[in-house]
């Protein structure tokens, strides 16, 4: 199989609580390669697109807002099966479920907010990450 691979956020709650190199090294740690790296400035319209399948939910408003807050740290990572390795490091969508072991069980919490801030995004499928590739490193 060839390798794969897939996009990584560093949301802007990551960013800000300098956690940014301790990410990235989990999951060099585990085994995948970086192979591109930036720091970006999202737009409403990028994260229209990003979010394409999350329009018009009741926390896609805040979620905009919430990727419209700060920078963030987008990644390529490569590896065999990095998609699904990616998402199982960072663990469940909510922090407070999240298992210990993984990025958001171990560094992220609940914190009373409309939106789950849950310091990262990965691709879910290989069609994701083709389209989120395209958004983030155009
Ligand atoms: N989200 C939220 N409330 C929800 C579902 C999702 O705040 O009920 C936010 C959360 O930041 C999540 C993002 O929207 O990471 C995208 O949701 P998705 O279901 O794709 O979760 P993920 O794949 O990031 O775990």
């Amino acid at each position: 199989m060839s390798a794969e691979r897939t996009l990584v956020l560093i949301k802007p709650d990551g960013v800000s609580r300098a956690l940014s190199g301790t990410i990235l090294s989990r999951v060099e740690a585990k085994g995948y390669t970086l192979v591109d790296l930036k720091m970006v400035s999202a737009t409403r319209a990028m994260l229209e697109e990003h979010y394409e399948e999350h329009v018009g939910k009741p926390f896609f408003e805040p979620l905009v807002e919430f990727m419209l807050s700060g920078p963030i740290v987008a990644a390529i990572f490569e590896g065999e099966r990095v998609i699904e390795g990616f998402r199982s490091l960072a663990g469940a969508t909510e922090p407070t479920a999240a298992a210990p072991g993984t990025i958001r069980g171990d560094l992220g919490r609940d914190w009373g907010l409309k939106v789950q801030q849950n310091l990262v995004h990965g691709s879910d499928s290989a069609e994701s990450a083709q389209r989120e590739m395209g958004i983030w490193f155009a």
